[in-house]
């Protein structure tokens, strides 16, 4: 029976007011609408590395167990993951991709009538997972364009905004899109001054391209700090984006209440195999960082040289001021071939956030740019 009431109204209202999150345009997809091909993807913030070798070779090594189920806890992985963190296994909590931990933390410490804080222009899974629960998003309006840290973090602002019914701080360093980051100091300062009513959830998703000494590694500070959460990923740096798989550093007492939440087996066999090889692959690693190094100086003077601004940035990606709106731009690249990320959805339409790639691929993109400018 077809009462004619749309489908959609059944949803949890708050569901109901989602924007969802936009994607970077797949290759196929280009190649099925454009008739393109040789194309280059640099919208989504993966390692033009791909996977380093141990991972591929443990993948292919696991793949006659996938009738299985994987090891629900995730042994081998937390073992690594506390080696190399110096923290006991019952800190950390694996997610399929650090978004499932983000969505994890939401969906055990949010309920409809408390709140989270992020920034504005903060990474797009956070009202996602916040307005899933119904919970009151209160979000810090963004460092000024002539702020030392153009459009990033203001610490001060979203302090201000912390309150008795907030149970989560969303801080991303680097953040997503901007590609700004908050330097040790004040974030320390940050997290000791939020009560012991709400967790900090420090998003550290692109830590390891930020070998800046004055960057700081926030998982050191998990005893001092027990309502920090640290959140990491393999989708980056260790170039497993493909595969799922995250995690979170917290105190035991939150891994536990995430761990009530989690599916119980959210990360595939394969993932956990290629998270534990890639641990052991410092050399893919190095590689990985050392490029993005070279690609985020090779890009930022090709910017400057075509009379485009661009953010800092301590991740391996670029935020750029096209001063003119980018959709055009956004469209003559992809006719080129080449998939960059717009991100009007965060209300900068006249920007694009930029993959940094392998040298080849960033000269095509620097030349395709700067075509499509002229
Ligand atoms: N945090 C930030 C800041 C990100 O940019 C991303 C990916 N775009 C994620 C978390 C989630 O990545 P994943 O689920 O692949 O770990």
């Amino acid at each position: 029976m077809n009462s004619g009431r749309p489908l959609k109204d059944l949803a949890a209202s708050a569901v109901q007011k989602i924007a969802p999150y936009i994607p970077g345009k797949p290759i196929e997809e280009l190649e099925r609408e454009y008739g393109v091909t040789n194309i280059v993807k640099l919208a989504s913030n993966e390692n033009p590395l791909g996977p380093g070798p141990l991972a591929v070779a443990a993948i292919q090594k696991s793949a006659g167990e996938i009738g299985l189920y994987p090891d629900g806890n995730g042994f081998a992985l937390k073992q690594a993951l506390a080696n190399k963190h110096g923290c006991g296994i019952d800190c950390i909590t694996l997610g399929n991709g650090s978004n499932d931990v983000l969505a994890l933390l939401s969906e055990a410490y949010l309920t409809a009538d408390t709140e989270a804080v992020y920034s504005q222009y903060s990474f797009a899974v956070y009202p996602i997972v916040v307005q899933a629960t119904g919970a009151t998003a209160k979000v810090a309006p963004a460092l000024p364009e002539s702020a030392f840290m153009p459009l990033g973090h203001d610490l001060i602002a979203m302090r201000r905004l912390v309150g008795p019914l907030t149970r989560l701080v969303f801080v991303a360093n680097p953040n997503n899109p901007t590609g700004t980051w908050v330097e040790a100091q004040p974030l320390k300062e940050f997290i000791a001054s939020i009560p012991s009513t709400s967790l900090v959830v420090l998003d550290e998703a692109y830590v390891e391209y930020a070998t800046d000494v004055s960057f700081p590694d926030a998982s050191k500070w998990l005893s001092e700090f027990p309502n920090l959460v640290v959140t990491r990923t393999f989708s980056k740096a260790f170039g497993l984006a493909g595969a799922r798989v995250g995690y979170a550093l917290s105190s035991p007492d939150v891994a536990d209440m995430l761990n009530r939440v989690r599916q119980p087996f959210n990360v595939s066999s394969l993932a956990l195999s290629a998270a534990c090889a890639a641990l052991r692959d410092a050399e893919h690693l190095a590689k990985s960082v050392a490029m993005n190094r070279d690609g985020l100086r090779q890009l930022s003077i090709g910017f400057v040289a075509m009379g485009v601004r661009p953010y800092p940035s301590a991740g391996n990606f670029i935020l750029i001021d096209c001063a003119k709106p980018a959709a055009p731009l956004y469209e003559a690249l992809l006719r080129a071939g080449i998939i960059v990320r717009p991100v009007a959805n965060y209300g900068l339409p006249n920007h694009l956030r930029i993959t940094i790639g392998t040298r080849e691929q960033n000269e095509r993109l620097l030349a395709a740019l700067q075509a499509a400018l002229r």
